[in-house]
């Protein structure tokens, strides 16, 4: 099998769709924005904000990338299960909970956890996955 090096933009844009539609986010608002990380959850704002700043991603960093968008996407199930506005509360209120029992915001965040797990047990499935479809 040919190992690409680049996966490129079309690619890249189809495993979102497919991700998205896949966990039924398909109409989360999403914004484009140059940034470091692949994805974000706008916790703020229900929005799923997506990096310009990788127009073809490495092979090498399909892995990363999978992992983000898996976790990302998480967070847009929880606020379309919560309604986004209910789950900004929700995610407020533990990141004090866990400030106020001198634990970290992020990393003891319930929400932060689940979705890390999420993406963690997920990208390998979709690896495969998208390997089979020939794009990556
Ligand atoms: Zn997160």
């Amino acid at each position: 099998m040919l190992i690409k090096e680049y996966i490129s933009r079309e690619n890249k844009s189809q495993m979102i769709t497919t991700l998205l539609k896949h966990y039924k986010v398909g109409n989360v608002r999403v914004k484009l924005k140059s940034m470091k990380n692949h994805a974000h959850y706008n916790v703020d704002t229900g929005t799923l904000e997506l990096s310009t700043r990788y127009d073809k991603i490495k092979s090498s960093q399909i892995k990363e990338f999978l992992i983000t968008i898996l976790h990302e996407i998480n967070h847009a199930m929880d606020a379309k299960t919560f309604g986004w506005k209910k789950f900004k509360d929700m995610y407020e209120y533990e990141m004090n909970l866990q400030i106020t029992n001198g634990k970290d915001e992020y990393i003891d965040n319930k929400f932060e956890i689940q979705a890390e797990e999420f993406g963690q047990k997920m990208w390998k499935y979709w690896k495969s996955k998208f390997k089979k479809q020939n794009l990556i």
